[in-house]
């Protein structure tokens, strides 16, 4: 912990929760053995000297293990929240009181202090941003066209925000180097299918208390999160539906063992489901209509567009809260449907979010990927670059020996046999 810093401008909910807040940062650190090598060398190579960086990701406790890191390393940061009901109050209570740095994020936060805070974090002006979905650099490009020469460059964290990015680059305006975390194959191997099929599972089980077993749940999109869910609730012994739009994605599904067909036939079988497209209104008025009595749809993709709420409240003759995270809303034709938190990512609303163990990986391609902007300024084209294999590698090799994990290397022999043509069977 670091002595009597001073407080930094915030916006959290409660600074005496700090304590708290610093016993589960140190509980994460356990299962962060990657972060912590990182962070060591950090602190004696000083790498970010002299940089401002903000950082919108969800306030958890592996985030302020990254932001120590960063910290560590020199760091100038502030941190905002990248999701309106992510943020873990204890947290952002102690990474102002005990480190000093400026948070701005409280579960619960509306959406228009959510995008106030954007402004709040562009007001840092920033050298580098750490993005998760892209709204601070989607905001910068739109609204601060004279901040973009500070930029250094960005390091996006997930699927939805590479997306972006990319159609950024398309239409000509991004006009500094973006660091594709999301694509490190030591971020979404793990992250997006571990983390996500566990810790959406998590969300699902501490908002409603359900019994999976013998249940019907429909996994929209199955891709790296939608296998994660599929397979974890097939595990627990649920019947699992896929729902696809792309060929390939539905054939490995069904050879997954799963049955894969259209949402407004899966709606009308399903007892729980779960959106992980990246997509909007994945579940709409349609299919509403045909659902269950007592049908619980969740999201754990993108924002909350992935489910249709509006059209849903339009067909609602009521809501009520019935637990923390969960609304029941009643219909016209008799039945009730209940939504999950609110339609915004269940793991990390009724959750933690993902385990810090997953997390190592990918913020140590966060913290990774910012020094190599930093070393490489002025030389990388303004595009969106994967991160460089030697990276995802070591941090894989590193991820290996906190597991205690050996393998074989290759022999010489194995090396030339690998690297020649001319030795056939
Ligand atoms: P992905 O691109 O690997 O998979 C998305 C899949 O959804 C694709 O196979 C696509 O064909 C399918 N799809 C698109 N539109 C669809 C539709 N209308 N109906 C059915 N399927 C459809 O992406 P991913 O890495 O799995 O990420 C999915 C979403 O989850 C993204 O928004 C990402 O940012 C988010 N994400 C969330 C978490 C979390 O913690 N909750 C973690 C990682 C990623
Ligand atoms: N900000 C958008 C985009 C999706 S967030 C939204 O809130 O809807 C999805 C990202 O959250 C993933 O890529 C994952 O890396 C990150 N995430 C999951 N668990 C986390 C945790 N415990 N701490 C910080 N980030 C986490």
């Amino acid at each position: 912990m670091v002595a009597a810093v001073p407080t930094p401008k915030y916006e959290v909910k409660d600074l005496s929760l700090a304590s708290m807040g610093q016993k589960r940062i140190e509980w994460a650190a356990r299962e962060m053995p990657v972060i912590k090598q990182i962070r060591e060398r950090f602190a004696a190579e000083k790498p970010f000297a002299g940089i401002r960086l903000v950082a919108c990701s969800h306030i958890t406790t592996e985030t302020a293990n990254l932001a120590i890191t960063l910290q560590a390393g020199g760091v100038d940061a502030l941190l905002i929240a990248s999701n309106p009901l992510s943020t873990q109050d204890d947290v952002a209570a102690c990474l102002v009181s005990d480190y000093g740095i400026p948070v701005y994020a409280i579960k619960g936060e509306d959406n228009e202090t959510y995008h106030r805070h954007v402004q709040i974090a562009l007001d840092h002006k920033p050298n580098i941003i750490i993005d998760d979905g892209s709204d601070v650099v989607a905001t910068l490009i739109k609204e601060r066209q004279n901040q973009l020469s500070d930029i250094i460059g960005t390091t996006e964290e997930t699927t939805t925000g590479i997306v972006r990015l990319q159609a950024m680059f398309n239409d000509g305006v991004l006009s500094f180097p973006a660091m594709n975390v999301n694509d490190a194959e030591t971020k979404h191997f793990f992250d997006n299918r571990y983390g996500t099929g566990q810790s959406t599972l998590d969300g699902i089980f501490r908002a409603t208390n359900v019994l999976l077993a013998g249940k019907a749940v429909v996994v929209a999109g199955y891709g790296w999160c939608g296998k994660g869910v599929a397979m974890r609730a097939k595990g627990l012994g649920a019947n699992v539906i896929v729902t696809e739009i792309n060929p390939v994605r539905a054939i490995e599904a069904a050879m997954d063992g799963f049955r894969v067909m259209p949402m407004i036939k899966a709606a009308a079988e399903g007892d729980v489901f779960v959106t992980l497209t990246g997509n909007k209104h994945v579940i709409r008025a349609e299919h509403f209509e045909v659902m269950k009595d007592g049908a619980m749809v969740s999201n754990a993709g993108h924002f909350d567009l992935e489910i249709d709420l509006q059209a849903l409240g339009a067909k609602a003759t009521g809501v009520k809260d019935a637990r923390n995270f969960t609304q029941e809303y009643s219909m016209s034709n008799g039945k009730s449907i209940v939504v999950l938190g609110e339609g915004r990512l269940i793991n990390l609303a009724a959750a933690e979010g993902h385990p810090s163990a997953v997390m190592d990986m990918s913020f140590a391609n966060q913290a990774l990927a910012c020094e190599y902007l930093v070393k490489n300024q002025g030389n990388l084209e303004a595009k969106v670059h994967s991160i460089p294999e030697e990276i995802d590698r070591n941090i894989a090799a590193l991820k290996l020996k906190g597991m205690g994990i050996e393998i074989d290397t290759l022999t010489e022999d194995q090396i030339e046999y690998i690297n020649s043509w001319t030795v056939g069977t």
